[in-house]
Formats: C-alpha cells, sequence, structure tokens
C-alpha cells in the first residue's frame, strides 16, 4: 500500500512535499466549505485539509474511518503548538476511504474519560491511545537493551517450558488437564527457577529469558495473574559478581529510555539493618526522616507506659520530621493513629513538637528533662520538628513507623520525583513462620542457599538464620529478588527437612532436581526481574494494566474475550474431569 511518510514526523521541512499518508481519522471539523481532518498513525497526528472539491468526498467520513490521502504538505496560517506537526497541514489532493468504522464506544483521546472496565472491553480500541501505544514501545525498548546488554555480557536466552512441573515459589499452580494421561496435570511455571538452575548443572554459564510467569495468587490491585520476569542465573558467582550485571543493566535501560545517569554502585544493606531503620524491606530512599530507636534513653525511665515495654521486649522507636509541626493538629495526629491502629496493629502513638526551643506534646509531661533532651539529641530536632514515638514489640513499632514515614512524605511531598533511588536488600531470613501451616517454611524459595555462617542454625534457630538472597528496591518497590542457590546436595536435603518436608515428600517433589544435583553442580546464583514493574517506574504510572497490552482486571477476569469461560462437557469429558459446578449454560 502506497505511503511516502510517516504522519507524525512531518514537520516545516517538508512544506511543498507531496505526500501519500494512511491512518485513522482522529477528529473532524468542518469550517464552512472547508473540511479539516486529523489522521492518526502510530507515528502521531497530523492536519489533513479537504477545500471545496475534495469535501464532497469524504462528506460520510466519521472517526476512526481509515484513509490513504495524497496531498501536498504547507505551512498552517496559525501554527498549533500543542501538536509535533503543529506547523504544517496536508492540503489533500486524493483520497480514498480505506476502511469504515462504527462510532467508538470509549473516546480515544490521550486522556480518556471512559472508564476503565469499558476501556479493558474494548482493549483494541484503548491501545489506540498514544500513552498506551508509547507504554508497550517502553516495554519492547527494555526487552531490546536487555537482549543487547546480556549478550554482550554473555548470556544465552533460553525458552524453558510452558507446560512444567509445578515449581514452589509460594503460590498457587494454575494446573492444566493432561488428556493422554487423564488425571495427570501439568502445572504452568511461576517462573523458570528450576530450569535454569539445571541450565547451570547442563554447563551453559550465563542464561536469561524474558520469561511468562503464572501465579495463581489471591486478588491484589496490582498483580496479573501472569507475568513477565528478567529471568537471570549466573554459574561460578558471588553476590558481587550478580549485582554488577543487574547495575550495568539498569544503567544501560535508564540511560536509553529515559535518558538519567544512575549512580554508579547502587546501595547495600543487610535486611535486619534496613528493618530497623525504615521499617520496611522496600524503602523509598527519595527521601531520610529514618527510625532511630530511642530505647537507650530509657533505660531507666521512670515513665511507665515506656517501661512494661521494653521490660516485656519492646523498644521505643521514634520518626522525626523537620518543619511540619504546626501541619498537626491532635485531629490530624488522631486520624493517624487510626491508619497505625488498624493496619500495622501500633496501640498507640506518641508524639512531640518543638516550639520555640520547648518540647510539648502527648509524653512531653510524663518524660524527664534529661530523656527530653536526649530525645532532641538523637533525633537533631529543630523549630517546628515533630517526632512520632512508638512503644511497641520491635517488629510492629518498626513497620507503624516505617509506614507512617511513607504516608506523611507523601502528604506533604517530601518525595523528589525526578530521583531514582535503588538499594539492594541483602542477607534477608532464610525462614518465616507460616501461622497457616504452624511450620517454619522457605521466605525466598527453598533452593536459596543459607549464610555460611548460620547453616548451623538451620534446625535450632530458624527465626534468625538468614539467607543468601537479595531484593533490588527502587522508590520503595521491590524490582527484583534472587539469591545465590544451594549447590550441595547434602546442604539442599537438609533445608528441605528444615521447612518440613521429609525426604520421601522432597523426593516425589523435585526427585529429579535432586539427582541432577549428584552430577556437579556449579556455584551459582541469579535473579529475576519484573518486567511490568520496572516498566511502570520508568512510565511513571502506577497501574500494572499500563504496561500489559491485553491485561486481566483486579478480580482476573478479562473483560474483552470474557476469559475464563466454561467449556463443553466433550472438551471436560477427553481430559477425564467431571465438575459438580452449575454453570448458566448447563442449567
Ligand atoms: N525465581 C525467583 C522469583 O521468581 C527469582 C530468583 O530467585 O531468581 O522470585
Amino acid at each position: 500500500m502506497k505511503r511516502t511518510d510517516f504522519n507524525g514526523n512531518l514537520r516545516a521541512e517538508d512544506a511543498g512535499r507531496e505526500v501519500t499518508l494512511v491512518g485513522w481519522v482522529a477528529r473532524r471539523r468542518n469550517l464552512g466549505s472547508l473540511v479539516f481532518m486529523d489522521l492518526r498513525d502510530r507515528s502521531g497526528l497530523v492536519q489533513v485539509v479537504f477545500d471545496e472539491t475534495m469535501a464532497a468526498r469524504v462528506k460520510d467520513v466519521r472517526s476512526e474511518y481509515i484513509l490513504q490521502v495524497t496531498g501536498l504538505v504547507q505551512m498552517r496560517k496559525d501554527a498549533n503548538p500543542k501538536m509535533a506537526t503543529g506547523e504544517i497541514e496536508v492540503l489533500a489532493k486524493d483520497v480514498r476511504i480505506v476502511n469504515t468504522a462504527e462510532t467508538s464506544p470509549i473516546t480515544i483521546a490521550d486522556d480518556s474519560d471512559t472508564s476503565e472496565d469499558v476501556r479493558l472491553k474494548y482493549r483494541y480500541l484503548d491501545l489506540r491511545r498514544k500513552p498506551l501505544q508509547d507504554n508497550l514501545i517502553l516495554r519492547h525498548k527494555i526487552c531490546m537493551i536487555t537482549r543487547r546488554v546480556l549478550d554482550e555480557k554473555g548470556f544465552v536466552e533460553v525458552e524453558t517450558p510452558i507446560l512444567a512441573r509445578s515449581t514452589p515459589e509460594g503460590a498457587r499452580d494454575y494446573l492444566v488437564p493432561s488428556r493422554i494421561y487423564n488425571g495427570r496435570f501439568w502445572a504452568l511455571p511461576q517462573s523458570p527457577q528450576i530450569y535454569k538452575q539445571l541450565l547451570m548443572i547442563a554447563g551453559m554459564e550465563r542464561y536469561f529469558q524474558i520469561a511468562r510467569c503464572f501465579r495463581d495468587e489471591d486478588l491484589r490491585a496490582d498483580r496479573q495473574p501472569e507475568f513477565t520476569q528478567i529471568d537471570i542465573e549466573m554459574s561460578f558467582v558471588e553476590e558481587d559478581d550478580v549485582f554488577a550485571v543487574v547495575e550495568d543493566l539498569m544503567k544501560a535501560i535508564f540511560r536509553e529510555t529515559i535518558h538519567a545517569e544512575l549512580d554508579e554502585h547502587f546501595v547495600r544493606i543487610p535486611w535486619i539493618d534496613c528493618m530497623k531503620k525504615y521499617g520496611s524491606d522496600k524503602p523509598d530512599l527519595r527521601f531520610g526522616n529514618e527510625i532511630h530507636d530511642l530505647s537507650p534513653i530509657f533505660a531507666d525511665t521512670g515513665f511507665q507506659v515506656f517501661r512494661s515495654v521494653l521490660d516485656q521486649g519492646g523498644e521505643v522507636d521514634a520518626v522525626c520530621f523537620e518543619g511540619l509541626a504546626d501541619q498537626y493538629s491532635r485531629k490530624t495526629i488522631d486520624r493517624l493513629q487510626e491508619f497505625l491502629k488498624a493496619g500495622f496493629k501500633a496501640k498507640a502513638l506518641a508524639w512531640l513538637k518543638m516550639e520555640n526551643g520547648v518540647l510539648s506534646g502527648s509524653v512531653a509531661k510524663p518524660l524527664s528533662e534529661e530523656e527530653k533532651a536526649a530525645i532532641v539529641k538523637e533525633l537533631d530536632m529543630h523549630d517546628n520538628a515533630i517526632a512520632f514515638l512508638i512503644a511497641d514489640q520491635p517488629n510492629i513499632a518498626r513497620s507503624a513507623l516505617g509506614a507512617l514515614r511513607v504516608k506523611v512524605a507523601h502528604e506533604h511531598d517530601l518525595i523528589d520525583h525526578s530521583q531514582y533511588k535503588f538499594l539492594w536488600v541483602t542477607d534477608f531470613p532464610m525462614f518465616e513462620y507460616s501461622e497457616e501451616e504452624q511450620r517454619w517454611v522457605a521466605a525466598h524459595h527453598p533452593f536459596t542457599a543459607p549464610k555460611e555462617e548460620d547453616v548451623d542454625k538451620l534446625f535450632t534457630d530458624q527465626e534468625h538464620c538468614s539467607s543468601r538472597a537479595y531484593d533490588l528496591v527502587l522508590n520503595g518497590y521491590e524490582l527484583l529478588s534472587g539469591s545465590i542457590r544451594i549447590h550441595d546436595q547434602d546442604l539442599q536435603e537438609k533445608v528441605f527437612e528444615a521447612i518440613g518436608l521429609t525426604m520421601e515428600q522432597a523426593r516425589e517433589k523435585f526427585g529429579f532436581f535432586l539427582e541432577a544435583f549428584r552430577y556437579g553442580t556449579p556455584p551459582h546464583g541469579g535473579v529475576g526481574i519484573g518486567l511490568e514493574r520496572l516498566t511502570m517506574v520508568l512510565a511513571g504510572t502506577e497501574n500494572i494494566r499500563d504496561v500489559v497490552a491485553f491485561p486481566t482486571t483486579n478480580s482476573s477476569l478479562d473483560l474483552m474475550s470474557e476469559a475464563p469461560n466454561t467449556v463443553d462437557d466433550s472438551q471436560l469429558k477427553v481430559l477425564g474431569i467431571k465438575t459438580d459446578i452449575k454453570t448458566p449454560e448447563s442449567e
């Protein structure tokens, strides 16, 4: 089909040229005997003018019709500075109506006012909007840069099965029934974890894959049942080697997509210190306001409330904000307290304000002058500073103050949105206690190596056993997880045992994997980078559906194709599946 130019690329230099363009009609205006249309293709919009003689040929043309127009580029009398092509227009000499279109059920504009559900039903029309097209192009660029950078570093892209055996990553599997072996099931991979480790045993040394992962998790606003990971695994490495590859990759991606230069080395902090300082394992470092443990100040306190918390193994933590004391009335503080009580189990929120060199606030009276002076010093409080204090068990006090830190920073605009603050959180706990299962489970996945010095804690002190798992955090989001893996069969068996799997159960689940370990497994480690999360940060959106071409809703439905759907009984029969569930069709 003849097409000489892309619409959005035409500029003043093109004036005088004859061009042939194609595209969708974005907007039509009649002005006396003239007709103006904005013609849209993927590159953008250009204004086309139909004069009296041509106007008759487009009298029936409406929005979203497809035209092929040949015409002359000319300077506009009144330039439109809002359009990239706003200095010129195309005077039509010939036009062909390539296709007609029904009236669009959604507004196709950068800022569509149509509800998200309707836009999801007509996703192919929503995707005509520039911001969504830009996001898909950005995602494509990230993948292209990843492939180039990793190829240059000697990584090989390998595809692993989608119909697979289940890999435990802590979520539920999506199962696919086997027709040939009725009663048996494939699982869609939660990640290619076992396969990539097998590739290391196979001697591939450096593997990557832009891998689709499937997790049947409870509904959450920022989750999709399927998502993509930039999955990486390397042999003969330690943490430093993995971090260096990821840092180089991130630098290239940020430089080449949004022209941001990242710090030479990313900050690292062990998990335990991170929790103490920020009350979160994914802190936003674009602002300070760290948590301070004030407990030593109250070692001999006469204030009964603090005394009894400290006696029960708790601590008194505080976060301080300069310049905000006058913004907090009792009412606003009460609201903050309700928020922390409801979501973070913190029993009480105390506060102190510094005004004209004097501390006032909910605990100003019961504390001694020495204690108050020590607080001012520790928190470096100046006039108009406000400190929030929580006395509770350490994990409650820290996570509540961590949440308060983020909430106040957002509400008072303390965040510099032009910054990209990366942070490696290292030495995650090896285990976490599952209240549901009443046992210790692997905090990352059971192939993660324990810290060498903590191997003897595997059975005796699971709570304090650290692992070689790490996360990369960016601006408060977890961008990736990974770990140095176990490569020793005895240690792998011990870890299974420590999470309550008998050797029989472990063999039943991953016998093939344990067997592979016996044939010379190199030390190895890697990461899985959340591609959607990374794209969201770079696109500046908080809605995961903005960076996925065909997403599901928050309640895991595809409104466009109406999936999941029921299937014919005959389809179920060959799979050997009977269901008691009544569907509208079967009634
Ligand atoms: N498979 C892990 C995950 O999905 C990533 C990794 O450990 O490489 O989180």
